[in-house]
């Protein structure tokens, strides 16, 4: 530990395994929230709420439970906030970090906002057993805090004979996966006459696929894992970690400030597209994360249909196809594309793709012209492999004890988010 005077400002905090842990996060951020801007009633603008801070160390204060942890959760993504709700729910002491001014301003911010049923992957797989049981504790959370989503369904459609097979196939995935999965075989007269603008020899239709409001689901979830005693700090950066058995010493600073060691007894890393370089700190072998670019384009005018319409999928789902998705709002957009090896520091949209998703479009809405698509928005997958499926990482590696990885959460990773949380919470409890 660097003390020099031109090293990190350090806290002398000694390794508390349980039960230490809710009376030191009273003291530790205090300094730092007392520098903080003025509050906003927002939940993710970009100033701290003062207000609830105060109440959520009040609560960690008065909270003493025998299984207490004293965690630290690093992003402040969907990942992360359903964690700090889920893990402060179960009574452990928890502080978010969140890199920037405004909470889940990243990937969680840039994508199509989709609750997914859970069709596409290994029948075995965490991303289908997460995405359907997330999918459930996503839509009983929205409804009882009012978060807005529609189910407004989605069809899977074979343009030509030749895609017919690759429908069969999904069924009899979606059949293995469970009775959740409720897919019908529609005709392309019942195609026509839910979407006529759509081009199909036949579909498959999922009624329990949706759309949510990302940003207010998010808004609520720091609000329950505030009201949960949660600590959710922007602005606040891990710059590095290293494992003290038990636990970890963990440096942060505040908007580039001087930095500051503090002492958590589990360190949860849900820090996205950051989340390898996060692990590096502790874990000597920690898989890539390749960031795949996702483009979208806006359509001008009303929705082509008001229900999601999915190409059948590209071969190692890379990508779902390029889709038409629609907002909340009524609004309609295609994406994202697959663009491989872009910058992942250009977050602008990349206009040559333009043709090629008008192109990829028109399979399934021949009569869309390319002047009513604009550039709209990109994200970036962090994904684990492009030539084969790859599967969400939670924890599981040579990660020391009380450290978890979140590798590789891509899609479905905003509806399976409860589910996440819920593992990671399954694995401190081993602990
Ligand atoms: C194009 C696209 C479309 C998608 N569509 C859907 C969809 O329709 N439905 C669906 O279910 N899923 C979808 N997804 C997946 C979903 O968006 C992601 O799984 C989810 O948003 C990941 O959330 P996260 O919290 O892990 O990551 P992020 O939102 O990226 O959050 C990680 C946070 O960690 C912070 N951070 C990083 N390093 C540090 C550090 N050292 N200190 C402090 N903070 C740090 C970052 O600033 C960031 O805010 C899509 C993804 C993409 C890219």
């Amino acid at each position: 530990m660097n003390q020099s005077a031109a090293g990190p400002r350090v806290h002398m905090i000694p390794p508390s395994r349980r039960m230490q842990g809710s009376g030191l996060l009273a003291t530790m951020f205090l300094p730092s929230l007392l520098t903080r801007p003025a509050c906003s009633s927002d939940g993710l603008s970009p100033s701290l709420n003062l207000s609830k801070c105060t109440t959520a160390m009040a609560n960690s204060h008065t909270r003493i439970k025998d299984d207490c942890l004293n965690l630290l959760i690093v992003g402040g993504g969907v990942i992360g906030l359903a964690c700090a709700k889920e893990l402060a729910e179960s009574g452990h002491d928890v502080v978010l970090i969140e890199r920037h001014r405004m909470l889940g301003s990243e990937t969680s911010s840039r994508n199509s906002e989709v609750i997914h049923a859970g069709i596409y992957y290994p029948p075995e797989s965490l991303k289908t057993e997460l995405c359907i049981e997330g999918r459930a504790r996503m839509l009983a959370f929205s409804r009882a805090r009012g978060v807005r989503f529609s189910l407004c369904g989605k069809l899977i459609v074979a343009c030509t004979e030749a895609e017919i097979s690759a429908l069969d196939q999904i069924e009899e995935r979606a059949a293995q996966a469970g009775p959740e999965i409720a897919l019908q075989r529609w005709s392309q007269t019942k195609v026509r006459s839910k979407a006529p603008a759509v081009r199909a020899v036949q579909a498959l239709w999922s009624a329990g696929t949706g759309i949510v409001d990302g940003h207010q689901f998010m808004h609520q979830l720091r609000v329950a894992a505030e009201q949960a005693g949660a600590l959710i700090l922007p602005a606040h950066s891990m710059m590095s970690a290293h494992s003290t058995d038990p636990g970890f010493e963990i440096e942060l600073t505040l908007q580039q400030g001087p930095s500051e060691q503090h002492y958590f007894d589990a360190v949860v890393n849900a820090a996205g597209h950051g989340a390898v370089q996060v692990a590096r700190h502790v874990c000597d072998a920690v898989p890539e994360q390749i960031a795949v670019k996702g483009n979208y384009f806006a359509i001008s005018g009303p929705a082509p249909a008001d229900t999601l319409i999915y190409p059948v999928p590209r071969p190692n789902l890379v990508g779902l196809g390029t889709h038409l998705t629609i907002d909340l709002a009524g609004r309609a957009r295609l994406g994202p594309d697959v663009e491989l090896d872009a910058d992942s520091n250009q977050m602008a949209v990349s206009a040559d793709r333009l043709d090629a998703v008008w192109s990829a479009a028109r399979h399934f809405l021949p009569s869309l012209r390319r002047d009513q698509l604009m550039a709209d928005y990109a994200g970036f997958r962090p994904k684990l492999a492009v030539d084969r499926f790859a599967d969400f990482h939670i924890g599981g590696d040579d990660a020391p004890t009380g450290w978890i990885n979140l590798l590789g959460i891509e899609s479905p990773g905003l509806t399976a988010s409860l589910a996440i949380a819920r593992r990671v919470r399954a694995q401190l409890d081993q602990l």
